[in-house]
């Protein structure tokens, strides 16, 4: 096809779930593109010289590769050029920021709207999961080379790095505290977004490698990361434990019944399957009326999660206007059509309860923006008797989460910055030889697709360690 007429195809719709129908359950929003939208939407890649995309992607997918696969109607060698460098491209189609990375960075992104990268990525992901077999995938052949290699945690990073590993002939085990293997992917990210049973097939998929995972396993209190080294002969360690101790907002009645964490509101409806209903007894309070405060994707999905148990209104609370809102321009969106009610340049002051102990309200006061602070945003500067009060039962705080310092008390020889996040060197070595750490430990909450891009740069890395030691 020629550029121009390349140029004059516009890009396709996503189809999605109707919104009134999908705040009544935990479906999938997005549905997926069929294989005509797919053909056409790759149609539009210009398939470019210098490959802009690319260098927007942090694990550098073979974006006009298997883009052009798709046009081609080849699904197949799509699934396989995506695959060299993404080991999860299914979750990573589906919660990428792509408007910031691959996308972009798009040339037709110029004078319109960048090829659907993120949305044609996913396509070929589910296409291979839904007509590859194990056997069609051609797993790689594995020669054990006998040696010990340990993950803590199973989120993104630790996941990629366990497969890099095991690939490589290594002894793999994942240890994990939760009950269930996926990080955030499992416990954090709603079903709505990103359906659990593609990250468990992608958790199989490391099993049939020769990964091993121990679940309820919580490192630095059952076992610690000295005794994984000597006792139990592990020759490297891989710390990917996330950085999920949820930060508060330090303001009176926050221990009121009815205030969570947006961390725990969401493990207990993920994690615990509260999202379904009738089915699971499981220990939430559904509130009539929920207020949930920050700006980000964890607000987001707390706030939609509310919606979908019943809250009517579900109120977003941020203190910055909508331009300086972290959250996905797609999630806002959606979440705008789901009926969320949006109260911007507003901040919790204090949480009021009833006689009962349970919350009652929050009061709030309205903000104005001020000069930028050192993140460049604006700073919201509070209107001084602007003050007023959301009725809620429920309110949910999303401003934020931490580094938990369970492992770096039991192991003081490793070094953290000044926020508690693990120190490494270039190679994602730690201060304690043979100690490799990525992803949120390492730098503060941030995406799925750069632990990954950790994962896989610190399995070389162990790789390499290891064989220095041999010699
Ligand atoms: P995690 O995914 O946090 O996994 C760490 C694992 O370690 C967990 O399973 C935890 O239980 C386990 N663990 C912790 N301590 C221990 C211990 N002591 N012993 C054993 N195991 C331990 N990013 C995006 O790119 N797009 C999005 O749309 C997006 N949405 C998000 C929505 C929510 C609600 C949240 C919370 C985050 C979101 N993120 C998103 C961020 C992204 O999920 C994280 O950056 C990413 O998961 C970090 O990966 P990780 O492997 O470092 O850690
Ligand atoms: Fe884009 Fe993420 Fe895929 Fe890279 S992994 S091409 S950033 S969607
Ligand atoms: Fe295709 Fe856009 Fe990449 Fe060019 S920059 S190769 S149009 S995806």
């Amino acid at each position: 096809m020629k550029p121009s007429e390349q140029m004059k195809i516009e890009r396709v719709k996503m189809p999605e779930q109707d919104p009134q129908t999908r705040i009544k359950d935990f479906e999938e929003v997005n549905l997926g593109l069929t294989e005509e939208l797919a053909k056409l939407e790759a149609q539009r890649c210009l398939q470019c010289k210098k490959f802009p995309c690319i260098e927007g992607c942090p694990v550098q997918v073979n974006i006009p590769g298997f883009i052009d696969a798709v046009a081609k109607g080849n699904f197949s060698l799509g699934a396989k050029l995506l695959k060299e460098t993404n080991a999860l491209p299914a979750v990573c189609g589906r919660v990428c920021p792509q408007e910031i990375q691959c996308e972009q960075k798009c040339v037709r992104g110029v004078k319109g709207r960048p090829v659907a990268i993120g949305w044609l990525e996913r396509f070929v992901a589910d296409w291979a999961m839904a007509h590859e077999t194990q056997s069609t995938s051609q797993s790689p052949t594995i020669q054990p080379n006998g040696k010990k290699v340990a993950m803590v945690g199973s989120g993104p990073a630790g996941l990629t790095c366990a497969g890099e590993l095991a690939k490589m002939g290594y002894d793999v085990t994942i240890f994990e505290a939760f009950h269930e293997a996926g990080g955030v992917l499992i416990y954090g990210i709603p079903q709505f977004r990103l359906p659990k049973e593609i990250v468990l097939k992608e958790v199989e998929a490391l099993k049939n490698l020769g990964v091993k995972i121990e679940l309820n396993v919580v490192v630095g209190k059952t076992v610690t990361i000295d005794q994984l080294m000597s006792e139990e002969e592990f020759s490297a360690v891989f710390i990917a434990n996330g950085a999920g101790l949820p930060v508060f907002m330090n303001i009176p009645g926050e221990n009121i019944k009815g205030v969570y964490s947006a961390n725990e509101f969401l493990t207990r409806v993920n994690l615990m399957r509260a999202y379904r209903f009738g089915e699971y007894a499981t220990p939430i309070i559904r509130g009539k009326k929920v207020v949930v405060v920050g700006g980000g994707n964890v607000a987001m999905d707390a706030v939609r999660t509310a919606r979908r148990l019943g809250a009517d209104p579900s109120v977003l609370v941020y203190r910055r206007s909508r331009e300086e809102m972290p959250a996905r321009i797609e999630e806002v969106h959606h979440a705008e059509e789901e009926g969320i009610q949006f109260e911007l340049l507003t901040n919790p002051v204090k949480v009021i309860g009833n006689e009962e102990g349970w919350v009652k309200g929050v009061e709030c006061q309205r903000q104005r923006l001020g000069e930028p602070d050192k993140s460049g945003r604006r700073r919201p500067e509070p209107i001084e008797g602007s003050n007023f009060v959301f009725d809620c039962d429920i309110f949910i705080e999303a401003i934020g989460t931490k580094a938990n310092p369970l492992i770096t008390q039991t192991t003081p020889d490793l070094k953290v910055n000044k926020w508690g996040y693990l120190e490494t060197d270039e190679s994602g070595m730690t201060s304690k030889p043979g100690v490799f750490a990525g992803g949120d430990i390492v730098r503060g909450s941030a995406t799925v697709i750069l632990a990954m891009g950790d994962g896989k740069r610190a399995a070389q890395s162990i790789d390499q360690y290891i064989k220095s030691k041999k010699r």
